[in-house]
């Protein structure tokens, strides 16, 4: 195996592409567009059969706001470290700019989380990409 768990755990966490590790998950000047493919090693991020792939980041990205930023600021009003009326207005303003700032990492760590588990699927350790797909060739 060519990529190892670590590797496709580091990659995923700096926003790198798992197959060959290039900073190309993005595209350059954008904040939110992921590149279909990688131009480095043309590993395909979007498949054309298989749009709901990354659904599961948009859950993520829900689940961490919920508790790495809306139940801390719930806790902290709620032992009344903060007023009920910041907490509201923070919770408010945050409940769209924690979202919009960790779509990266979500979109990224959503890749992560899948070739980790499946690190055999990555074309650089011989595999053909998802199950059922032909597109990594
Ligand atoms: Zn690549």
């Amino acid at each position: 195996m060519h990529v190892s768990r670590v590797q496709i755990v580091t990659r995923g966490l700096t926003h790198c592409c798992p197959n060959c590790g290039a900073r190309t998950l993005f595209k350059s000047g954008s904040l939110f567009q992921i590149n279909p493919q990688c131009p480095s090693c043309a590993f395909v991020f979007e498949r054309d059969n298989d749009e709901g792939f990354f659904l599961g980041s948009m859950s993520l990205n829900y689940g961490v706001t919920i508790v790495g930023f809306l139940l801390p600021v719930m806790l902290l009003a709620y032992f009344e470290v903060i007023g009920t009326w910041p907490a509201i207005i923070l919770a408010g303003v945050g409940a769209i700019a924690f979202p919009a700032l960790f779509y990266r990492s979500s979109r990224s760590w959503w890749l992560m989380n899948y070739y980790f588990f499946f690190p055999h699927h990555l074309p650089a350790n011989g595999g053909k990409g998802r199950a059922g797909e032909d597109a990594n060739t």
